[in-house]
């Protein structure tokens, strides 16, 4: 089983979205299981409403999976490991305040060497921890004997020392398991094979390791930690990009198969640009993948999504406009890379003709010419008649022309907006 594992802390982020459409691809290719699991244990950060909104995401991503469970359902399978931990004296009772772990963190800075446990209630004995069972404390694995060693597909064959991997804090205070430990717990529970997530959570992996190791899981998984997104300025993909978010990219108009597209190209190597989640389930190779961190370019993203555009025969009911105009929607798309472009554009031809003093007086021949006629002509036709029958030609002709029938100056070919608006144009005019 494969898994992907948001917090459902905030909105979600490409990279996370990059994250949930790997581990789906994967699953698809090895014919697994893809299990959501929500990782919800940090109250404090948790927003009421997050882990539907990633639901409804991964949904119009057309991200298919097979199970959602909530990490805090887990919270006494964590206890009871973590019980055991301490009977096997894998685990420790830690009464260092927060206070006593500051001053050791500014001293360690100050010295300039990285901060790591003393090791002070490591060896305290079971009298002496029952004597104390008043205090608040946390409990923490002991760090490992050995080195922690571990495959990557992208980041290849990693090896950390135990001081990397230090004693640290498996149950805090509250009694609510870390991070690392309920997700090492849960992977083992759920017998998760391969785990993709990003490189940020790479100094966690030993440390996960060491959990499982501890309470005597032996199966090696396999980790694919994904390189970082960069903006355009070379800096990490945050909050402050607008498109970091996966909503503001639907909002503007981005379709879920152009953004799932671009995420699959990025910092990858794929057999051609364009292509559909489906097709990327046949070629995608994890070993394939960029050890570089990749660069968001909006700009690419803007050409994939108008490919995607092309392909699409109804543009209509994405637009929310009348099926009429869906070949209007087409013709528009040459000057439009977004939904939201493309309907900007369209209401525009739309709305009430705007009065145009520098060439009013065209305009009102050109208008009582197309009022009086059928249009049952083609483009051409329609064309020579106009300029017959109002004397006008040239520039005098076609700026006029242009404004009556799409409200803008500049735009598509006259000879390609004519025949997919000619049934509204009377209307259009009036
Ligand atoms: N909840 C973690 C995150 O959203 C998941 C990390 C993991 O996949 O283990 O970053």
């Amino acid at each position: 089983m494969l898994r992907f594992a948001p917090s459902p802390t905030g909105d979600m982020h490409i990279g996370n979205l990059r994250v949930a459409l790997f581990n789906y691809i994967v699953a698809k290719q090895r014919n697994e299981k893809l299990l959501i699991r929500i990782e919800d244990t940090d109250n404090e950060r948790n927003i009421e409403g997050k882990d539907k909104a990633i639901l409804d995401i991964l949904n119009a991503f057309n991200i298919k999976y097979d199970q959602v469970v909530y990490q805090s359902s887990n919270f006494k399978t964590h206890w009871k490991f973590a019980t055991d931990l301490l009977t096997h004296k894998k685990a420790f009772v830690c009464f260092c305040t927060p206070e006593d772990i500051e001053k050791e963190r500014i001293k360690a800075s100050e010295e300039k060497r990285p901060y790591r446990y003393s090791g002070k209630c490591e060896n305290l004995t079971d009298v002496e921890v029952l004597e104390r069972e008043d205090e608040s404390f946390v409990v923490r694995l002991k760090k490992p004997k050995e080195a922690i060693e571990f495959d990557d597909y992208v980041k290849g064959h990693l090896k950390f020392e135990p001081f990397d991997v230090d004693s640290f804090v498996i149950l805090r205070q509250n009694k609510i398991p870390t991070y690392n430990f309920a997700c090492a717990i849960d992977d083992m529970l759920y017998d998760i094979s391969l785990i993709i997530r990003g490189e940020d959570h790479l100094s966690n992996t030993p440390k996960q390791i060491a959990i499982q190791k501890a309470v005597g899981y032996n199966k090696n998984l396999e980790y694919a930690h994904l390189p970082i997104i960069l903006n355009s300025e070379g800096k990490k993909m945050s909050k402050r990009d607008e498109a970091s978010s996966v909503l503001w990219l639907l909002e503007e108009g981005f379709l879920p198969e152009a953004i799932a597209n671009y995420l699959v190209l990025l910092g990858n190597k794929t057999p051609k640009e364009i292509f559909t989640l489906e097709e990327a389930i046949e070629f995608f190779d994890l070993k394939k993948l960029s050890k570089a961190p990749a660069k968001f370019d909006i700009d690419k993203l803007r050409f994939i999504n108008r490919e995607h555009l092309k392909n699409i025969d109804d543009l209509s009911s994405l637009l929310q406009i009348h099926k009429s105009l869906n070949n209007l929607a087409k013709v528009y798309l040459e000057e439009a890379s977004t939904l939201k472009e493309l309907k900007s554009k369209i209401d525009e031809v739309l709305t009430k003709r705007t009065l145009n003093e520098e060439w009013q007086e065209e305009i009102e021949l050109i208008k009582n010419e197309i009022l009086n006629s059928d249009l049952e002509e083609d483009y051409n036709d329609f064309k020579n008649r106009i300029s017959k029958n109002t004397n006008l030609k040239g520039k005098k002709l076609f700026i006029p022309l242009r404004l009556l029938l799409t409200n803008q100056s500049h735009g598509p070919n006259i000879s390609d907006i004519y025949p997919a608006i000619k049934d509204i144009l009377k209307d259009l005019i009036k």
